[in-house]
C-alpha cells in the first residue's frame, strides 16, 4: 500500500496554520486526491508517494491570531483560527426584523 503523503508549507516560525483553515483545505485536497489515494493503496506496496496538492486555497492559509469557535462549526468549540474564520466567510442575510435602536419611530 503505497500511502499519499501531502507537501504543505510550514506556518512561519513561532506560528500555526490557522485551524479552520486547515479544514477547509484539508477537504479540499481529500475531494481531490481521494481516487489517487485509493487506487494507490490497492498497489501492494509499502512505498510513501509525496505530493504538493494543487488545489484552489492551497496557497491560502492563514496563521491563527485569536482562540475563537469556527464559524462553519462553533459546536467544536474554541479553536485556534485566523479572523476569517472566527468571523465567517459567507455573507449573511440581513434580517427583516426590526432591531432595538434602528427601528424607524
Ligand atoms: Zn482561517
Amino acid at each position: 500500500m503505497t500511502a499519499l503523503v501531502y507537501d504543505l508549507p510550514l506556518p512561519p516560525d513561532g506560528e500555526e496554520w490557522c485551524s479552520g483553515c486547515v479544514m477547509l483545505l484539508r477537504g479540499k485536497v481529500d475531494k481531490e486526491y481521494h481516487s489517487q489515494a485509493v487506487e494507490l493503496a490497492k498497489d501492494g506496496r509499502d512505498e510513501v508517494k509525496l505530493i504538493r496538492p494543487k488545489v484552489p486555497g492551497a496557497g491560502r492559509l492563514r496563521v491563527a491570531v485569536v482562540s475563537a469557535p469556527f464559524a462553519l462549526a462553533p459546536e467544536l468549540g474554541l479553536m485556534r483560527v485566523c479572523w476569517t474564520c472566527a468571523a465567517g466567510m459567507a455573507p449573511v442575510a440581513q434580517s427583516s426584523l426590526a432591531r432595538p435602536g434602528l427601528a424607524r419611530g
